[in-house]
């Protein structure tokens, strides 16, 4: 059956329950085999459907049904040169999901993972996060299967650069602005853009993340560990709780995670762990300021490996091939991959007294997990909303660009606090349910919703 086709459940004035499951059987009929989207838009329809339900000009422009179908997906051969001399031949993707509130944006990954499924489910996310956010941005979301662990610096430039030779085709500043996520940060945003400049003899703001001496923004590295920290802060508040001496669990080493420790630690709460695809260190001790700066020199610069935390600080331990979330803690920010918190992770992060989790990476925790955290009332903050400090600053960059100018590091912190209270306000607002309690998912998926169905309505039947 189409997935444009009138449910038989609607029709019959099913529920929205019903009206959910027949239109997810749809989705997935659609798009066979592609679980991530399957999570992903699950999560957003279950919560939606009443609103969707409720509201006659939502059902006959079919709002929902056109939000699930890519603007259009651009898939292309990757063709470089490795430094042995051999040809290699990846693929490259960039899926422009919805262009109704702004331009399309949102990150490239590289990582032998990536394919169209994790791709859509990441940009049908990243509309709702850009919704979020309070700025005119669209979502998209892009990348290769490319691996850059163990690669040279002359491989990840001659591979940036053959991906940049024809996604050059399909972005520009008020077309599709993409920026960095797993696998893709300074280094490669620098060649990518390096590349486009050659390529259309133009200078502007096609990418965000840029250098800070070529039209980067102060403060984007950090905007989205800093923002999941204030993410967190401001659901602490409403709880009477602050920072303060909570213990924090953090996954991942990569961009997200060294600054999610760095906010933690000026925040007065302990980091002790953190992971890569090998496992996880922990640190009892903390992560402070000087161990957080020899982490970034390991993995910004050496490259290396999270064992080698365990080897160099004494009293610190390696957890081969583990996540961090069986160590004790009141705080946890995942912040390195989709799923990698399941039901019995959740299960234990609750047993072991964790009151709040703030997600850095984009849906790190399965459904299971999620209704877990819920029926434990703890405080549950959804990556599309914890996360979108770093697009926020990216948002922040494109107008820089487009104004010639640029702001203040301070300057830059000052909107991104603001617009994480705001986001989080949003959720408060939409997402209070049996009396006291925030279902910040709920309240995330239906404000970021609103804004992009009321957006497409107003535009007519594209
Ligand atoms: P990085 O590439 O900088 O770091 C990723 C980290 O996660 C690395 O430590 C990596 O370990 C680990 N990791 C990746 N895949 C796996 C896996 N399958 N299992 C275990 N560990 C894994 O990426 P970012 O920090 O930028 O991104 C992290 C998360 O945050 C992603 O979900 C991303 O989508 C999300 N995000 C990022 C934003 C940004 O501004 N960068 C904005 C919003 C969300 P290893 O090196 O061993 O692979």
């Amino acid at each position: 059956m189409s997935i444009l086709a009138p449910s038989k459940h609607a029709a019959a004035g099913g529920s929205c329950t019903q009206v959910a499951e027949a239109f997810m059987e749809r989705v997935i009929a659609q798009n066979p085999g592609e679980v991530e989207f399957h999570q992903a838009v699950g999560e957003v329809v279950r919560t939606v459907m009443p609103v969707v339900q409720a509201n006659r000009a939502y059902r006959e422009a079919r709002i929902l049904e056109r939000m699930v179908v890519p603007d259009r997906m651009i898939t292309f051969r990757v063709t470089w040169v490795d430094d042995r001399n051999e040809v290699q031949v990846n693929r490259g993707y960039r899926v422009q999901m919805s262009a109704a509130i702004g331009p399309y944006k949102g990150g490239l990954r590289f990582h032998p993972s990536v394919c169209p499924s994790i791709l859509k489910f990441l940009a049908f996310e990243q509309v709702l996060k850009n919704s979020l956010t309070t700025l005119p941005m669209g979502g998209a979301k892009g990348g290769s299967d490319f691996d850059p662990h163990g690669r040279s610096e002359g491989e990840i430039m001659r591979f940036c650069q053959a991906f940049m030779s024809e996604l050059v085709w399909h972005i520009g500043p008020d077309i599709d602005v993409p920026a960095g996520d797993i696998g893709v940060g300074g280094r490669e945003i620098g060649c990518l853009f390096g590349q486009y400049r050659k390529l259309t003899r133009r200078f502007n703001g096609v990418l965000t993340g840029k250098g800070m001496a070529w039209g980067g923004s102060n403060l984007r590295p950090e905007a989205t560990g800093y923002g999941a920290v204030y993410f967190a802060q401001e659901m602490l508040a409403t709880r009477g709780q602050d920072m303060k001496g909570k213990v924090a669990t953090v996954s991942g080493s990569g961009n997200v995670a060294q600054y999610t420790v760095e906010k933690l630690l000026a925040l007065g709460a302990k980091p002790v762990t953190l992971s890569d695809s090998g496992g996880t260190i922990v640190d009892r001790d903390g992560i402070n300021a000087e161990k957080l700066a020899w982490v970034m020199q390991l993995k910004n610069v050496r490259r290396g490996r999270m064992s080698e935390y365990a080897e160099h600080f004494k009293g610190a331990t390696f957890m081969a091939s583990r996540k961090p979330w069986s160590v004790p803690c009141d705080l946890a920010f995942p912040s390195a991959t989709q799923n990698e918190i399941i039901e019995q992770d959740a299960q234990e992060l609750v047993k072991s007294g964790c009151i709040c989790v703030a997600e850095g990476a984009n849906m790190p925790s399965s459904p299971e997990a999620v209704e877990v955290f819920q029926n434990a009332r703890i405080l549950y903050g959804p990556g599309k909303a914890a996360n979108a400090g770093g697009v926020s600053v990216s948002g922040l960059e494109m107008t820089q660009n487009a104004g010639c100018m640029r702001r203040s590091r301070e300057e830059v912190d000052q909107q991104l606090k603001h617009i994480m209270r705001t986001i989080h306000g949003n959720c408060v607002q939409y997402g209070r349910v049996d009396g006291d309690y925030v279902d910040y998912l709920r309240g995330a998926n239906i404000a970021g919703f609103t804004k992009v169905a009321n957006a497409m309505l107003e535009q007519g039947i594209q």
